[in-house]
């Protein structure tokens, strides 16, 4: 079973499942609208396996017992990806991620027939602020983010606060029948990658299209994130979910990249008639400006802009995780921008 199945992470899952000959209960919050799930249907037209659509929302509590019968492995990627257009971040962000991993495991402790969870969680349960990372040379899996609220870096909040309540419902397991699944959390750093569908609002996909369109023609913020592939993050899925020993978290992160270095490898692959960012803009000119141009406020800029940002993914690499490069993945999901006509082909 995979929740939230139109997502821009879940399509891949979906498709690697399915390729692999796998009968896929996808949940989606509207079976009916193309937008999200044509994509899938198409998938499940040429490939060996079998799609079944269940609709569930992560604040029905009822919801998700129908589409987990009979499945051994659940996928939980269900949970908004905005950083912006809210503004009751409770409402929009929290509560959806904890409530929904809640009433999503209190079915998995409900269906006897299930032996594995993998929760997509982030590296924002892992640290909040670049500056968390004072005295360390990189994060690893045995850091958690303590430094977000819902009042600073709401999103990252909800992230590290669902993957807690994943693991409190996870170890409350006692005896028979329960300790019937185990947890294994993927957490990726920024992903990107093509996408198989166009609908979806993931943060992932605006920041090539603000670059593509010249929205960050006069520079950027000298911001690292760490980076991965949308395929890897996928495949990351399977291989915790169908490798045995599998156990624990798993950063998922090829590189850490800054918004230049990203800039600066399309403009090398793609040319410079784009509007890509050249230049960095000054920490003093983006704590002035940056609140009035972005969800962004100056607690989150003076915490993060400026910083440097590692991670060691030697976890995954154990999983059997492989790291194509970043600027293939750039080059990837440009080309894809391009095709799709979200950017105009120069
Ligand atoms: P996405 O395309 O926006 O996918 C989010 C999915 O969650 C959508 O399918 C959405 O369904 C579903 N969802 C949201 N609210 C819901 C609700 N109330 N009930 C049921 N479903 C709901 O974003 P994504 O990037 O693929 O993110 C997928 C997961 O990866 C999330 O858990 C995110 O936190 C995590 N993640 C993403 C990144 C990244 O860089 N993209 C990095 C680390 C972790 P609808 O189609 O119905 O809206």
């Amino acid at each position: 079973m995979v929740t939230g199945a139109s997502g821009y992470i879940a399509g891949w899952i979906v498709r690697y499942l399915l390729e692999a000959g796998h009968t896929v209960h996808a949940t989606v919050r509207d079976p009916h609208k193309a937008a999200s799930v044509d994509h899938l249907h198409a998938i499940a037209d040429v490939t060996p396996g079998t799609l079944k659509l269940f609709k569930a929302d992560l604040l029905d509590a009822d919801s998700f017992d129908a589409p987990m019968a009979g499945c051994d492995v659940l996928m939980h990627t269900a949970s908004p990806f905005v950083l912006d257009g809210f503004t009751d971040a409770n409402e929009a962000l929290v509560r959806p991620a904890v409530e929904g991993t809640r009433n999503v495991l209190n079915a998995a402790n409900r269906c006897e027939t299930l032996k594995r969870v993998v929760l997509t969680s982030s590296v924002a349960s892992v640290y909040g602020d670049a500056t968390d990372m004072k005295g360390k040379s990189a994060f690893t899996e045995a850091d958690w983010n303590t430094t977000s609220t819902v009042d600073h870096n709401p999103y990252q909040y909800s992230k590290v606060a669902a993957e807690r309540e994943a693991w409190k419902i996870h170890d409350a397991q006692t005896g028979e029948p329960g300790s019937r699944w185990d947890l294994v959390t993927i957490n990726p750093g920024m992903v990107y990658g093509p996408s198989l569908t166009n609908a979806s609002h993931s943060a992932s996909i605006g920041t090539l299209l603000d670059m593509g369109r010249g929205k960050l023609r006069s520079g950027v913020p000298d911001l690292v994130y760490g980076m991965v592939d949308v395929r890897e993050v996928a495949q990351a899925h399977l291989l915790g979910a169908f490798t045995t020993e599998a156990e624990g978290r798993y950063i998922l992160v090829s590189e850490s990249v800054s918004m230049l270095d990203i800039a600066a490898s399309l403009r090398r692959q793609f040319g410079k008639q784009y509007p890509f960012p050249m230049m960095k803009v000054p920490k003093p000119v983006v704590w002035a400006v940056g609140p009035f141009m972005g969800p962004v406020t100056r607690k989150f800029i003076s915490r993060n802009v400026g910083y440097p940002l590692r991670f060691d993914n030697r976890r995954s690499q154990t999983l059997g995780v492989t790291y194509r490069p970043v600027d293939d993945t750039l080059r990837d999901h440009f080309e894809q921008v391009l095709e799709d006509g979200l950017v105009r082909r120069r």
